[in-house]
């Protein structure tokens, strides 16, 4: 049987981290269980989930839907996208079955592409090598989550950009049943030897549209604008944790701040494992962004201490709890905190 390879390359930076990641995961899921019971995709669908942020790597390889079972997701600090496509054209280039006189090769391989930020990174070369070598071979669907997705970026790609307003449950849902419709109308389209590449239909509402690529689309930076996240050790634990904040001009106005400044309301705080560091781009510096801009200090999510948002000298953060001297995790300096006045500068992670 002649294999339809789905490629699943998923933005793993930081601003995905809390809900997003855990809707992806899950919906990752229902994607797998409803293609075990569709006829046709059973019989020829493979996939594979790469995942990226700072670095690349393959989270599943390239394996037939009965035998996968989901994995769960890791978060990175960045967005390299050209690692993401450099990893994607890799692992293309190694899974590929060609044609010969003893056996039919694959199908075209279809990549869902998730990103919710804008690369931190140049990706000219890599996106030069995918026009030259792949982008007749494979067929890609952007996805951009959220509102700041670099679509100039994406429509380099491909012609097909979705845009995903993910603002809820329901709307997760069904954007996932969305994907695997495509995936099953593709496969089915192979069966008939057709193109083997048919996206479900869009009824064109406020979650998914077809972004309109003879529009003009405004120009923009090169900073995951719509989240600020800050990395932090636990004390006690030393592990890493992020702190997510989520721009917010309403905010602005209601604590009779400056309107033209921005200012980030507090998500959440969440644990992350191992996995954090090695998928992040160290050689990347930070950017700085005020704590005055920032609402909300969360408590400790790895061990529940009541500040997680404390500033060693040494420029990185740290919980603190209600010992009289604290440790730095970071750099090991011993220091007494009190309430600081006044703004100051932190180091923000790139998203
Ligand atoms: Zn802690
Ligand atoms: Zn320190």
């Amino acid at each position: 049987m002649r294999r339809l390879p789905i490629y699943f390359l998923i933005d793993v930076s930081e601003s995905m981290v809390g809900e997003p990641i855990q809707q992806v995961e899950e919906g990752l899921s229902q994607i797998i269980q409803a293609l075990k019971a569709d006829p046709y995709a059973i019989e020829t669908v493979w996939v594979s989930i790469i995942v990226f942020a700072g670095q690349a790597k393959t989270l599943v390889p390239l394996q037939e839907i009965i035998n996968f079972y989901p994995p769960r997701f890791p978060i990175g600090g960045g967005t390299s996208l050209s690692k993401g496509l450099g990893h994607l054209m890799y692992e293309l280039r190694k899974n590929q079955v060609k044609t010969t006189y003893e056996q039919k090769g694959d199908w075209k391989p279809i990549v869902f592409l998730f990103t919710d930020g804008v690369p931190t990174d140049d990706t000219r070369a890599a996106i030069a090598e995918w026009k030259q070598n792949w982008q007749r071979t494979a067929n890609m669907v952007a996805i951009s989550f959220g509102n700041e997705t670099d679509v100039h970026v994406l429509k380099e790609l491909t012609e097909n950009i979705i845009h995903f307003k993910n603002s809820n449950a329901a709307a997760y849902k069904q954007f996932f049943k969305w994907v695997t419709d495509s995936i099953k109308t593709s496969s089915e389209s192979v069966e008939k030897n057709a193109s083997g590449f048919e996206l479900a239909k869009i009824y064109g509402d406020d979650t998914l549209s077809k972004v309109d690529l003879t529009k003009p689309i405004p120009p923009q930076s090169y900073m995951d604008s719509n989240y600020a996240v800050l990395v932090g050790k636990c004390q006690n634990l030393n592990r890493n944790y992020l702190m997510k904040y989520r721009r917010s001009e309403e905010e602005a106005k209601i604590y009779g701040l400056d309107i033209n400044r921005l200012s980030y309301r507090l998500v959440g705080a969440f644990q992350v494992d191992q996995t954090y560091q090695e998928l992040s781009d160290e050689s990347a510096g930070p950017s700085r962004i005020n704590s005055d801009e920032l609402i909300g200090n969360p408590t400790c999510p790895c061990c529940g201490n009541q500040v997680a948002f404390a500033m060693c000298v040494c420029g990185q953060i740290h919980c603190i709890g209600e010992e009289h001297i604290s440790t730095c995790p970071w750099c090991g300096n011993k220091g007494t905190y009190g309430i600081g006045e006044g703004g100051f500068d932190v180091n923000r992670a790139q998203g």
